[in-house]
């Protein structure tokens, strides 16, 4: 009995979502609750009261089905976790042990690009967090950045988003390896490699400004350079402050 009141309640508080993609359509159900928490885009479709609010279905174009898989995961897991701060626990949110740094990269901008689009403030500042704890992690030989994903990033990104400065950092601190050649330079926007060749500048002239100037002097420790907040978009100190203790338990 107990199981099949559980179940009506899930099912009562399901709504679905239509992904349409090149002509193809997947109904996910999803719980409204926990949709509708985690962003004021899916909280209009589904409980506003504008033209187009339908309360039990909704649809999303050009999302890439495993997209919004990984979001449904990710969904899950916060909804049902008490600590998610990346920081603290390396399974945490949009880590999957079974990828490579190349994997972990291309998910957390994938999920960071979906969180742009829908509105979902808590996913953009893991996928900040998964970035920026990768950064922290590599090394030149392992340095990988996904030249097509970097395009992507300048298609649908504006100029100084942190998300662009995240990758700008990324490569400005380990881009430049072995590995570099003349056409795997070719493959990314021109736009990124010279706003690489800019942040070269400001860094070694002391110069740090926008989203980084929190800080100036980060060194050359990657721990201290790709510090999350930097790229938290925080206005000012003290929501430095409220980020650590509401995000890390514990500290850093
Ligand atoms: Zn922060």
């Amino acid at each position: 009995m107990a199981i099949l009141i559980v179940q009506m309640e899930a099912e009562a508080d399901a709504v679905r979502i239509k992904i349409m993609n090149k002509g193809k359509e997947r109904i996910f159900a999803v719980s409204k609750k926990q949709i509708t928490a985690c962003s004021p885009y899916f909280a209009a479709a589904f409980e506003g009261t504008s033209q187009g609010a339908n309360d039990k279905e909704t649809k999303l174009y050009d999302v890439a089905t495993a997209t919004f898989e990984q979001f449904l995961l990710w969904l899950d897991w916060h909804s049902n976790s008490e600590n998610s701060r990346v920081e603290c626990d390396p399974y945490g949110p949009l880590y999957l042990e079974s990828l490579s740094y190349h994997g972990i990269c291309e998910l957390a901008i994938n999920m960071y690009l979906f969180a742009h689009a829908y509105d979902v403030p808590q996913l953009r500042v893991d996928a900040t967090d998964r970035l920026t704890w990768l950064f922290r992690r590599i090394t030149k030989s392992t340095f990988s950045l996904p030249a097509d994903i970097v395009g992507r990033v300048y298609g649908e990104m504006p100029k100084g988003s942190p998300l662009r400065m995240i990758l700008i950092d990324g490569f400005y601190f380990w881009g430049f390896n072995d590995t570099m050649t003349f056409k795997s330079l070719m493959g990314y926007p021109k736009e990124f490699l010279v706003d690489v060749m800019l942040r070269s500048a400001k860094i070694l002239n002391d110069e740090d400004e926008g989203v980084t100037s929190l800080s100036l002097s980060r060194g050359c420790d990657p721990r201290r350079f790709f510090y999350p907040c930097y790229y938290h978009d925080h206005k000012e100190y003290s929501e430095i402050g409220d980020c650590l203790e509401t995000r890390i338990p514990g500290g850093f």
